[in-house]
C-alpha cells in the first residue's frame, strides 16, 4: 500500500515529483492550495505535503485534478543527543497516537525554543509513523548532527526508519549545516539497500525547485 512511494524513478525528484514541501501550517510561505496548484503548472505529478510536526494542512484540503497529493509530516526529534528531522507519508492523519506526537498549534510547530523543549524520540517517532501506516524516512541526512551517519542510520534502520531521503536540493541551504556529502549518503543507503527518496524542501511557490535534463 505504500507503492505509492516505492516505486518512483529516483529520476523523477524534483522533476515530477516531491516529496518534501511546507505550507502556512508550519513555516512555509503560501496556503497548500497556492503550493499545489504551482506544482501542477509546473508539470508535477505527485507531491508530499510534510509541514513541520502538524497534519492541518491535509484537512479540508482542495486538491487540483492531476496531481497526486501524498499525507506527509516532517517530525523534530531527537535520538540521545543527535538532533533530526523524520518524515513519514501514507500517514493516517487520524491516528490518536500520531496527533500526541504533533505541535498544538502553528506557533509550537514553527517555534524552534519549542521545538527543543518538546522532546520527542526518534525511536518513537518512527514506531508511531509505522502504526500508522506510514513509511519513516530520515530527512537530509547529511544536515543531521550526528557524528557517525552511517551508524546513526543503521540506529534508525533496527527502529523501523524505511529509507532517507537521498534526493535533496542541498544547494539551497544556507541556513543548515552541511555535515556530510550527499554522495556518501547515497551510498549509505545503496550498501544498507533501504528507500531512497527525494524532496526540494520548497517553503514558498518561488522556492519550488524543477530540474530540467
Ligand atoms: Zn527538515
Ligand atoms: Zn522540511
Amino acid at each position: 500500500m505504500n507503492e505509492n512511494i516505492t516505486n518512483i524513478n529516483p529520476k523523477e525528484f524534483m522533476r515530477t515529483v516531491d516529496l518534501h514541501f511546507h505550507t502556512n501550517h508550519s513555516d512555509g510561505k503560501n496556503t497548500p492550495e497556492e503550493m499545489l496548484n504551482a506544482y501542477k503548472e509546473k508539470g508535477f505529478k505527485k507531491v508530499a505535503i510534510t509541514d513541520h510536526n502538524v497534519l492541518t494542512a491535509h484537512r479540508n484540503l482542495n486538491i487540483p485534478n492531476g496531481i497526486e497529493v501524498i499525507k506527509g509530516i516532517e517530525f523534530d526529534c531527537w535520538d540521545g543527543y543527535v538532533f533530526m528531522h523524520v518524515l513519514g507519508y501514507n500517514i493516517d492523519i487520524d491516528n490518536p497516537k500520531l496527533n500526541k506526537l504533533c505541535a498544538k498549534n502553528r506557533l509550537a510547530a514553527t517555534n524552534d525554543i519549542i521545538r527543543f523543549i518538546n522532546h520527542r524520540s526518534a525511536k518513537n517517532v518512527i514506531k508511531t509513523i509505522k502504526e500508522a501506516g506510514g513509511i519513516a524516512i530520515l530527512a537530509h541526512p547529511a544536515c543531521c548532527w550526528s557524528r557517525d551517519i552511517k551508524k546513526t542510520i543503521k540506529k534508525l534502520v533496527s527502529y523501523g526508519l524505511d529509507g532517507i531521503e537521498t534526493h535533496y536540493y542541498y544547494r539551497r541551504h544556507r541556513a543548515y549545516t552541511k555535515f556530510y556529502e550527499p554522495d556518501y549518503i547515497k551510498q549509505i543507503g545503496d550498501e544498507l539497500g533501504i528507500l531512497q527518496t527525494g524532496g526540494s524542501d520548497s517553503h514558498s511557490v518561488e522556492a519550488i525547485i524543477k530540474l530540467e535534463d
